[in-house]
């Protein structure tokens, strides 16, 4: 069954902190790597960026996912607030409990997943409102490096498969070279 596995659990993955003059491509990327590795969504916290959704839309046209949702604009403490009602909320932080330790406890209590990410200094009121604040290791790193493995260790590495069946371009894969398939 094609992405089977990724049913168990619907994630949505929220940006916060995004800065429109310093952050779209890391913001776009967090959106790629949810969207490549099986979130449902992706929510920019609390401002509007036409060009990060532009460039999402971009990748979602010629690789598929027109499901994958976008939302932006969203008052981002009032969506964690009202998440909590229906689902898990997990923020990615250095300071959080080291994912070994957690994820399994995520695995078995929450279906609904929000995952947040931040940008620069997250708000204090964002460690208190989420249910788990997990680390990617102690170290300071990246918000698309802690995702990306966040969702790995979540999916233990079904996502890794993931396959879109609106997808206009499709890869080959070539020991060398490139080779991509073009649908109609
Ligand atoms: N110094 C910022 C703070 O106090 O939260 C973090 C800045 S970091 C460039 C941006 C985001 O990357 C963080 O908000 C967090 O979501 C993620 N991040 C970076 N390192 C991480 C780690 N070791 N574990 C989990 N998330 C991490």
């Amino acid at each position: 069954m094609e992405n089977s596995g990724l049913e168990k659990y619907k994630v949505y993955v929220l940006r916060i902190g995004h800065r429109p003059s310093r952050d779209k491509r890391v913001t776009t990327h967090v959106a790629l790597v949810a969207r490549a590795f099986g979130a449902k969504g992706f929510i920019l916290g609390d401002v509007v960026d036409k060009s990060v959704e532009e460039s999402i839309r971009k990748v979602i046209d010629n690789w598929g996912g027109k499901d994958f949702e976008i939302i932006m604009g969203i008052n981002s403490v009032k969506y964690v607030k009202e998440w909590r009602n229906h689902g898990c909320v997990v923020h990615l932080t250095m300071y959080g409990i080291n994912i070994p330790n957690i994820v399994n406890e995520i695995k078995e209590k929450c279906q609904n997943i929000l995952v947040i990410v931040g940008a620069e200094k997250v708000p204090r009121i964002f460690y208190e409102i989420s249910h788990y604040n997990v680390a990617v290791g102690h170290q300071p790193h990246s918000e698309v490096a802690a995702l990306a493995i966040f969702l790995d260790r979540l999916w233990e590495g079904k996502e890794i498969n993931i396959t879109f069946p609106d997808a206009k371009l499709v890869i080959v894969p070539q020991f060398r070279g490139k080779k991509v398939v073009k649908r109609s």
